[in-house]
């Protein structure tokens, strides 16, 4: 496994030689289940933990694309540029349940799965060679869930995923422009509009962005500014009434689109080694966490023909009626 720069885009690709395929047979037990394969893996996290009955559970993923050991040993290669696969790749399981989904969580246990992605995200931050950490969510096969037991990933790398870097990008020239933080003005927009806004709960509000790029495409986050999901949502309560949305929200696009893909975009690790510090001048105050899911819906015709540029069915203030009223 190996990591390779793109020359031109600067974005990191993740290269594997045996290209190893990992389908599990139909028949098989699922490794993630109590008493399965994982149970003999290393528990990085648990609740609750003191020998009684696991409800949520973190562990090294087992096919991890990411390797934790060593340094990133970057090479050129004329005038290439690759590194090892560091980083740290790691499975949440939900719950020890293999058919009930997080949507389908008590508002309390999804709590606590969020209280497991703070855990790791704020643990993995402290290793100084990791830039950026985030959590992901495969729901339904085709969006590339490797198991059916429904869980998340965390990843942690030695760069900066390029969306990420195309938002810390932006963010930072909007700031410097107008002193003020961009998703705090899209998301004070958005509520004040009320036309693409699916469902707002306290501080926190679901919408579907003015460009998506698939159709229902939600974004989750916060209306009060804060740069890190991992050092924002740290009280109980928050963690609850986040729980609360996002169950809700899933269940909405659950309706429409049985797959989807989650990501988590936080603050990257300021921490970092090498990290240039200039960079991150004003980050604490232009960038804003946010959850966005984007449904895999099967496209039209037309999304082939254009795969360069994001092609989209369905207006977002249509998308979003559609979810209101599920
Ligand atoms: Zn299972
Ligand atoms: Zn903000
Ligand atoms: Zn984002």
């Amino acid at each position: 496994m190996q990591l390779r720069r793109d020359p031109i885009t600067q974005s990191w690709v993740n290269l594997e030689d045996e290209g190893e395929d990992h389908v599990r047979h139909k028949d098989a037990p699922c490794p993630l289940c109590p008493g399965q394969v994982n149970e003999s893996a290393q528990t990085l996290y648990e609740y609750p933990g003191g020998g009684s009955i696991w409800q949520v559970r973190v562990t090294p993923h087992l096919h991890p694309i990411y390797r934790i050991e060593g340094d990133p040993q970057r090479r050129a290669e004329g005038i290439y540029d690759k590194m090892r696969s560091l980083g740290a790749h790691e499975i949440v399981v939900e719950n020890p349940d293999h058919d009930v989904q997080l949507s389908r969580l008590s508002d309390e246990n999804v709590a606590q799965v969020l209280r497991a992605y703070l855990a790791r995200m704020n643990d993995l931050k402290r290793d100084r060679r990791f830039r950026y950490v985030t959590v992901s969510r495969n729901h339904g096969a085709t969006a590339g869930g490797e198991f059916d037991h429904p869980h998340s990933e965390v990843t942690a790398t030695p760069f900066i995923p390029r969306r990420v870097g195309y938002e810390l990008r932006s963010s930072s020239r909007y700031f410097a422009m107008k002193e003020r933080c961009l998703i705090c003005d899209i998301a004070e927009q958005e509520i004040s509009q009320n036309i693409r806004i699916v469902e707002q709960l306290g501080r926190f509000v679901a919408f579907c962005p003015f460009a998506a790029r698939v159709p229902y495409e939600t974004w989750l986050l916060s209306a009060r500014h804060h740069c890190a999901f991992e050092e924002d949502l740290t009280a109980w309560d928050d963690q609850l009434q986040f729980a609360r949305l996002l169950k809700s929200v899933l269940k909405r696009l659950e309706a429409v689109s049985p797959t989807y893909h989650l990501v988590l975009h936080s603050s990257p690790n300021v921490g970092a080694k090498f990290q240039k510090s200039d960079i991150w001048r004003t980050l604490a105050d232009d960038y804003h966490w946010h959850v966005e899911i984007l449904p895999v819906i099967p496209s039209k015709a037309r999304s082939y023909a254009l795969k360069e540029v994001y092609y989209n069915s369905l207006l977002p203030e249509a998308a979003a009626e559609t979810l209101r009223n599920v």
